[in-house]
């Protein structure tokens, strides 16, 4: 088995680079490889999007801890590929009468002028998340977040992914009340970028480790969003997930 994964060209005359969306964990630090291995690190500007309103779960108190982990990750990450650019969007990226992606983007090319491509390692799984907000009836408020649930159990068939990542791991609906995305800023925001690994499983993307022998990368990542003295606290619902993925993959 061999997956070819295509990823378009830039011009080097015209000091193009590229953007991705990046936070460290699996997916995103292996299309970082991938992104590095062929545009060459001076042209990858590392993105992190973490306004503190995101990092929030409704009803909770502001989690300063979360907030400083997933950036030391971002950082921690990034040090390990030898990368240097970097954009960091907060709570300024959230403006209503901007679409989120427009407005980084902008902020994007405030420093650096030529991105020619934004990409992001969303899976199956974000296909799947944004058609079940469409035909539960969330996108357009028929159905409240509570009921969500429900509707995923009933129509779990139509959505193997993310009826897996829901009920064994992450075990709350799939939209979070309080990150003010609504439908269509996040159909525009999903829209925009190019997605190498759209068309894969999160456990067929961590497999390409293996196929592209980049086993020994694994060791550069971190998911966990929980501030203890390792990387990983091993408990959380981002940890098991990690294990299942890396366990499915055959990467233990
Ligand atoms: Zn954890």
């Amino acid at each position: 088995m061999s997956t070819n994964i295509e990823l378009p060209t830039i011009s080097h005359l015209n000091d193009e680079k590229v953007a991705l969306t990046y936070n460290g964990d699996l997916t995103s630090h292996l299309l970082a490889l991938l992104l590095i291995e062929k545009y060459g690190v001076e042209n990858v500007v590392f993105l992190l999007n973490l306004p503190k309103s995101f990092s929030k779960i409704s009803g909770s108190v502001v989690a300063d801890d979360k907030y400083e982990k997933i950036k030391s990750n971002f950082l921690q990450g990034i040090e390990k590929l030898n990368g240097s650019l970097i954009v960091e969007n907060g709570d300024d990226l959230i403006d209503q009468h901007y679409k989120i992606f427009d407005k980084m983007k902008a902020k994007v090319e405030e420093k650096f002028k030529n991105v020619k491509y934004y990409f992001g390692a969303e899976s199956i799984r974000d296909t799947e998340t944004l058609s079940f907000l469409v035909s539960s009836g969330w996108s357009t408020g028929e159905r409240i977040y509570n009921e969500l649930l429900d509707f995923l159990e009933e129509h779990k068939t139509d959505y193997p992914e993310l009826y897996n990542y829901t009920t064994n791991f992450y075990k709350k609906p799939p939209v979070l009340p309080s990150a003010g995305l609504d439908y269509i800023n996040r159909k525009y925001f999903y829209d925009s970028y190019t997605k190498p690994f759209i068309n894969l499983t999160e456990v067929e993307i961590v497999a390409l480790y293996k196929e592209f022998n980049l086993q020994d990368k694994i060791k550069d990542t971190i998911s966990c969003h929980i501030m203890t003295e390792n990387d990983h606290c091993q408990n959380c619902y981002r940890c098991q997930y990690r294990k299942y993925l890396l366990t499915q993959a055959g990467l233990t």
